[in-house]
């Protein structure tokens, strides 16, 4: 067996031990005779794998008593819609626009009421977070939207939005327990697992109760009430059974490293040794304003379409899969999520040191 460093943004590299875990158990879970898979999620067992994975969440996040964990299915873009639909009372959002996953929310929300875009790094590619203390906020906005990282362009906003007391609606799909946050500053998080914390499928949500009411807009389906999901603890209908049984496997797995301030000192760890070779490169540079880096994904290029597409080609036959950038910006970029172990990093950067050497001027 070999394993690539996989440096996809989504779906991404787990953590080895769980998927050796998660086949150790495929056949015969717990003395179950059965796999996960094939296990009712109405069963003692299944009841467990699912209590403890809120448990083992609520531990990692501090997540106060009240909040609702919810496991959705969808993907984050449903939630696109869900948000709005279950938010929207006076029918107004207003949307920081930092990226591709921020503009669709907020199209999206136009398909309800009014979306506001009250700040937009749009002029310059997205390559920044714009200055979001004192915004134009609106009088009557149900919430102000945010996505906390932005898994396209690479930046990550290291300080939330003045909200003027609004409430404050997040998708952290992919930084979601890459370090500690604060839970009360939000009144809604979501995120789609794929990105740091399990397989596609399942995306959690964490929501203040006082945001889940019948009060949702006319024609709302069943499924997409929030107050549906949580009457029922996430258990309405047949949720994604197997991939929670694997976000509780990462959850544990997070646990076991020293939770998130530890996660935390190990992405910022691992972050520099890329950042601070393409701060002093020749041939590569990061696509982002220096404060505004996320963690998690780096995007770089070398300002030569053929040049990256000869690093991509190169690094691929090398054991680095995954590095082309998004269709819609070009160049590379390197998604380096919790799961990404330091020697991945270490290697790459010791490949585009090679690189650089043999094709620089
Ligand atoms: C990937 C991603 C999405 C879309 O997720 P789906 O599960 O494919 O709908 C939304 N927001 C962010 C920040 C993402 O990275």
């Amino acid at each position: 067996m070999s394993r690539v460093y996989n440096f996809s943004a989504g779906p991404a590299v787990l953590p080895e031990e769980v998927l050796r875990e998660a086949a150790e158990e495929m056949m015969d879970y717990r003395g179950s005779g059965m796999s996960v898979m094939e296990m009712s999620h109405r069963s003692k067992m299944f009841e467990t794998i699912i209590g403890e994975a809120e448990a083992d969440l609520r531990d990692l996040l501090a997540i106060p008593d009240n909040y609702k964990v919810l496991f959705l299915q969808g993907g984050a873009s449903q939630q696109f819609a869900m948000v709005p639909m279950n938010l929207f009372k006076n029918r107004v959002g207003d949307y920081i626009i930092t990226g591709q996953w921020a503009k669709k929310a907020y199209q999206e929300a136009k398909l309800y009421g009014t979306a506001n875009a009250v700040a937009s790094s749009a002029d310059k590619t997205f390559s920044y977070i714009p200055d979001v203390s004192d915004l134009p906020i609106s009088d009557d906005a149900d919430y102000v939207y945010i996505c906390e990282n932005n898994t396209i362009y690479g930046t990550k906003f290291k300080t939330l939005p003045n909200t003027k007391g609004k409430t404050l609606v997040a998708d952290l799909s992919s930084c979601f327990l890459s370090e500690p946050i604060d839970i009360s500053k939000y009144g809604l998080i979501f995120a789609g697992a794929q990105k740091n914390v399990g397989p596609a499928g399942v995306v959690i949500a964490i929501i203040r109760e006082d945001l889940i009411t019948e009060d949702v807009l006319p024609g709302t389906p069943t499924m997409l009430r929030y107050k549906t999901h949580a009457d029922e603890k996430s258990l309405y209908n047949t949720p994604p059974a197997y991939g929670i049984y694997i976000c509780g496997k990462v959850f544990k797995w997070l646990k076991n490293r020293g939770g998130l301030e530890a996660m935390k000192e190990f992405n910022e760890k691992k972050a520099a040794i890329l950042y601070d070779y393409l701060d002093q490169s020749q041939m590569f540079t990061g696509t982002v304003v220096e404060k505004d880096r996320s963690l998690m994904n780096v995007p770089f290029v070398t300002g030569n379409e053929e040049l990256d597409a000869l690093f991509v080609k190169e690094s691929k036959a090398a054991g680095f899969e995954n590095l082309k950038g998004h269709r819609s910006v070009g160049g590379m970029r390197a998604s380096i999520y919790n799961a990404m172990p330091i020697e991945g990093v270490e290697k790459l950067v010791a490949f585009m040191k090679d690189f650089e050497t043999k094709h620089g001027k």
